[in-house]
Formats: C-alpha cells, sequence, structure tokens
C-alpha cells in the first residue's frame, strides 16, 4: 500500500518554504548576515534549527526508529492531531473516523479544519469496536483516530486489533500513545515498519513530566514524516526548548518515577475499591484512573472543597458517572483516598 495515495494534492506538490538556514549547505562562515537578524549577541538572536537534527538525533537513539521516521512538533501532540488533518483531509470533502469517548481535541481539530469526524463508540467493556469502525468509513475517509491507552477510559488497546484495523482500513491510522510510558502492553512502534499507513504520536507531556516545553511527536514511514516537517510552521520549536530538551533527554531516566505512579495506581485502586461509594474502577494502562460513583457532581464539589480537583467526565458520553483522577505523590494520593473515605456512609 501506498500511504501517499491518501495525501491531499495541494500537500504533495507542495514546495516547502525554504529558510536561510536552508539554503546554507555548509563551510566556514564567521559573518551571519542572511537572515536579517540582529548582529548583537543576546543569547536568543539567531534564527534555531529548523530541522531540529539534534533532537531527532537523540529521539532516534531514545525510540529505536531512524531519523526520518520521526516529526517533533513544538506545541506538544496538538500540533500532529492538526497537521494530520491538514496534511490528509480535505476540507469540506473528506472525513476521518475515531473512536468515541476520546481525547477531545480530535474533534475540534476535525471542524478547524472543516473535516467530518465520524465517532464510533467503544464497545461497553472499552474495547476496540473494530468491524464498526471499519463500517463507518466510506471512500473519503482518510484518518482513523485511535488512541491508546485511551484517555479518559484509560484502557489500552490490543495490538492484534490495531494491527488489524491498519490491515483493513483503507487510509491512515493514527495511533495516540501519549500514556504509553504507564502500559502493560508494547507500543506500535513496534510493528512501525509492517505497516507503511501507521502514525504513531507520542509526547513529552507526560511520563517525562515536561508538559511545560509542549513538545510531541509524530513516528511514521519517511514519506510520512517527511509530509510533516513540510507542512509546519518553519521555526516550530524555539531554540531555548530545543537546547532545555536535548539536555533533559540526555540527563533523565524516568524509569523509577514511571514505577512509582505505576504502583500509585495500584495502590489507589485497591484503596478506593474498599470504599462502598465506589461503584466500578475501570482498567488503568495510564496515569489516571476513571472511578464511577453514584453521585460524580457531589463527590466533584466536595473534594474541590477540600482543595482536591479531579476531571469530572460525567457528562461525557460513555463515561457518566465518573470521574477522571491522575495519579500524583504518595501524599497527593493518600490524600484522595482518606478524603473518599470520610464521605463513606456510617454501618
Ligand atoms: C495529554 C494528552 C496528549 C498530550 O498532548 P500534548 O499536546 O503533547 O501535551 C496527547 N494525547 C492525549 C490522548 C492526551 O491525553
Amino acid at each position: 500500500m501506498n500511504p501517499l495515495k491518501f495525501v491531499r494534492p495541494n500537500i504533495l506538490a507542495l514546495e516547502p518554504y525554504s529558510t536561510a538556514r536552508d539554503e546554507f549547505k555548509g563551510g566556514d562562515i564567521s559573518v551571519w548576515i542572511d537572515a536579517n537578524e540582529s548582529p548583537y549577541p543576546s543569547g536568543v538572536n539567531r534564527y534555531p534549527d529548523p530541522h531540529h537534527r539534534k533532537l531527532k538525533h537523540e529521539i532516534a537513539k531514545l525510540k529505536g526508529v531512524d531519523e526520518n521516521q520521526i516529526f517533533i512538533g513544538g506545541a506538544g501532540s496538538d500540533e500532529a492531531i492538526d497537521l494530520s488533518f491538514r496534511i490528509f483531509c480535505r476540507p469540506g470533502v473528506d472525513n476521518a473516523v475515531s473512536i468515541s469517548p476520546s481525547y477531545g481535541v480530535y474533534k475540534v481539530s476535525a471542524a478547524i479544519n472543516d473535516v467530518e469526524l465520524r465517532e464510533v463508540s467503544l464497545r461497553d467493556d472499552y474495547t476496540l469496536p473494530t468491524e464498526a469502525l471499519l463500517a463507518a468509513a466510506d471512500e473519503n475517509s482518510k484518518l482513523l483516530w485511535l488512541c491508546s491507552p485511551n484517555n479518559p477510559t484509560a484502557n489500552a488497546f490490543s495490538i492484534e486489533d490495531m494491527e488489524y484495523l491498519a490491515d483493513n482500513f483503507n487510509g491512515i491510522v493514527v495511533v495516540d500513545e501519549a500514556y504509553t510510558d504507564f502500559s502493560s502492553l508494547p507500543s506500535m512502534l513496534t510493528v512501525l515498519q509492517r505497516h507503511p499507513n501507521l502514525i504513531v504520536l507520542q509526547t513529552f507531556s507526560k511520563a517525562w513530566g515536561m508538559a511545560s516545553l509542549r513538545i510531541g511527536m509524530a513516528f511514521a514511514a519517511p514519506e510520512i514524516a517527511e509530509l510533516y516537517g513540510r507542512v509546519k510552521y518553519p521555526y516550530n520549536i524555539n531554540g531555548p526548548t530545543q537546547e532545555e530538551l536535548l539536555r533533559r533527554i540526555e540527563s533523565t531516566d524516568i524509569s523509577a518515577q514511571v514505577q512509582e505512579i505505576i504502583s500509585e495506581r495500584k495502590h489507589l485502586s485497591k484503596e478506593l475499591s474498599k470504599n462502598p461509594i465506589v461503584r466500578k474502577i475501570f482498567h488503568s494502562d495510564a496515569n489516571f484512573i476513571l472511578v464511577k460513583f453514584d453521585d460524580p457532581d457531589t463527590i466533584y464539589d466536595y473534594l474541590i472543597s477540600n482543595g482536591v480537583i479531579v476531571r469530572n467526565r460525567n457528562r461525557v458520553k460513555g463515561c457518566e458517572g465518573t470521574l477522571r483522577i491522575t495519579v500524583g505523590t504518595p501524599e497527593e494520593n493518600a490524600k484522595v483516598i482518606s478524603l473518599l473515605n470520610a464521605l463513606t456512609p456510617h454501618q
């Protein structure tokens, strides 16, 4: 399958903007007067590398992919989500298919790009409705959005189901893996080579603890990754952020924190499951748990009045009755447990 057949014709034909830094091919330069920059050193007076070469080199090592399979966004995964619509979907003509409930940005980004989003409900146990997803597609369906582990349901989908969709969907399958570091299932990066129509999104915002830097990634076959590089804003990651991220990737080992979050997730789930006001705790492969209560709105307000904010998902279709609780530090989790235990009706 040639994935380029799903690309908008104007994007395929696009001659990307060529920056001053693109046109200079190397040499021994001491006077930089090609980019209308200020000559006065301020630490940020020069334009940054538009191709993020050093970052791609580090991320390739980290993720076990080639440098030409990587796109890096400077507005988080949200940038990769928006660019995906812009690369593949003709406004007002093409559509995309998505699971529901899932991450709200897919819907907003589709609407901004004037692309119909066909939402297909997950099964009652939150597994993938593979046949219904395929049935929702027509010849103008260019993207299929999956999120695994899924926000807000917290579960990861089976690799087999996602590969089945990649094999059978006549378009591009995007798997958003923002929470993959917390999952018991492997990343779809492990099967990327087998699927030319697969795009995997990851981020430094969650397990890596760098939400404020706004760095997201897309991984795909080189001919697809290259399209993101063409369509992005030329200098989409500023210089200080590139340097800071590089420094942190080289010096950070997240494994201990990830392990603590996973063990705290288990502890939080176990303790809350003993509480009679808790109806259900859904299986989690992420750094949050989805918890069902009889009266979630009251509990939401009660937690706020005690200085604790969770995400109320009671009005999200498919998540009625639930609050989404991010796993915090052991002390923060203990506070949530004891606040909710204090609500337990006395026998
Ligand atoms: C948090 C989250 C992201 C991360 O977004 P960034 O823009 O990279 O911070 C992406 N996808 C999902 C499903 C998320 O929950």
